[in-house]
């Protein structure tokens, strides 16, 4: 197997750390608060296996009903499962050449039949996605930050009657695009899945969820139980839950970081982005990664072809991003 690589994790402090797309401001307060008034005897007993105190809560934000949703350890487990149910073995599966670097992983792992379906000009292109066995896009697409509006995913839905197309939607609380969580209705074959990590401030938690027809979602529940029954602990369960409904607070974050995001894109004169990062072309790629590095300010980098001469750089907090910008200059 060739495992993903995931983004330097310093153990150490001291360092900017704008590798992980992670968010720059601690969880809300009503997640503390949740923590600190748990049941800790419970913690004896095994958890609820099908998280149902989470997906009451997230069923609620998205207006849809619990057997719509599915939740696990983190969405990448999310995103395993379900190519386990509706990939393993398949042919035709199509996903972008440029996108999240798991989905090469999982594709080989459960030996469905991945068909690559380059970028155009860094952009995934709808008309290019039709008669699939499956479609996995993560939607904004990550590490480019381009996203495809409602009508552009719906005609991939459209055009891949006969497969499940799954809508990765990481970033999407950072984007001006919709969530095609509003199409579920429509189709049985959508997956959409979403994160904690990124948008509400909990990568160390470990909570994701996917929304789907209920077909769907009983699908990934039989793999998940022949799997491990209890993905989710009873305090991830509890503290997601308080995340999720405080709206407020989820508004302002991702407002705050798509400010910061906009003022970052201009001093670098890097193109738009939909997400909590940036994807910036500098005059050398390496050399800047290094500078930055030796700087103790973490940025990924990839020496893959195509993106080699990109850095995708999290958008941070104000400081963090005059510093970055600071380190760029004298580079
Ligand atoms: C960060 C990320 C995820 C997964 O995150 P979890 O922490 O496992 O929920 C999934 N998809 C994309 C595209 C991501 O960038």
């Amino acid at each position: 197997m060739t495992p993903y690589v995931a983004g330097i994790q310093p153990v150490e402090s001291g360092w900017i750390k704008l590798n992980t797309n992670e968010n720059p401001y601690p969880p809300s307060p009503n997640v503390i608060e949740s923590l600190k008034s748990a049941d800790f005897s419970r913690l004896r007993l095994y958890p609820d296996s099908d998280s149902g105190i989470l997906r009451r809560a997230v069923a609620e934000n998205l207006g849809l009903t619990e057997d719509n949703v599915f939740c696990g350890n983190g969405s990448d487990e999310v995103l395993a499962l379900a190519f386990a149910t509706f990939f393993a073995g398949k042919p035709d599966i199509l996903m972008p050449d440029v996108s999240y670097g798991f989905y090469e992983v999982w594709s080989a792992m459960y030996d469905a039949g991945r068909m690559e379906v380059p970028l155009r000009g860094l952009k995934v292109c709808p008309e290019d996605y039709k008669g699939g066995k499956g479609v996995v896009i993560a939607n904004p697409n990550a590490p480019t930050g381009n996203a495809l509006t409602l009508p552009e995913v719906e005609q991939i839905v459209r055009s891949n009657p006969d497969g499940v197309v799954i809508v990765d939607e990481a970033y999407i609380d950072f984007a001006d695009a919709e969530s095609a969580v509003g199409l579920i209705g429509k189709f049985d074959n959508l997956l959409v899945v979403r994160t904690f990590s990124k948008a509400y401030s909990l990568a160390g938690l470990r909570a994701g969820f996917a929304a789907g027809h209920k077909y769907l979602i009983d699908g990934l529940r039989r793999v998940k139980n022949a799997f491990n029954s209890y993905p989710l602990d009873m305090l991830a369960q509890t503290a997601a839950a308080a995340a999720i409904r405080d709206t407020a607070y989820w508004d302002k974050t991702r407002k705050e970081i798509t400010k910061t995001r906009e003022t970052l894109r201009a001093a670098l004169d890097a193109p738009p982005s939909q997400a909590n990062f940036l994807f910036w072309r500098p005059p050398d790629a390496k050399k800047m990664y290094e500078y930055l590095l030796e700087n103790k300010i973490l940025v990924r980098y990839w020496d893959k072809p195509k993106i080699n001469g990109y850095l995708r750089i999290t958008i941070g907090t104000n400081e963090q991003t005059v510093e970055l910008i600071r380190c760029v200059k004298r580079f």
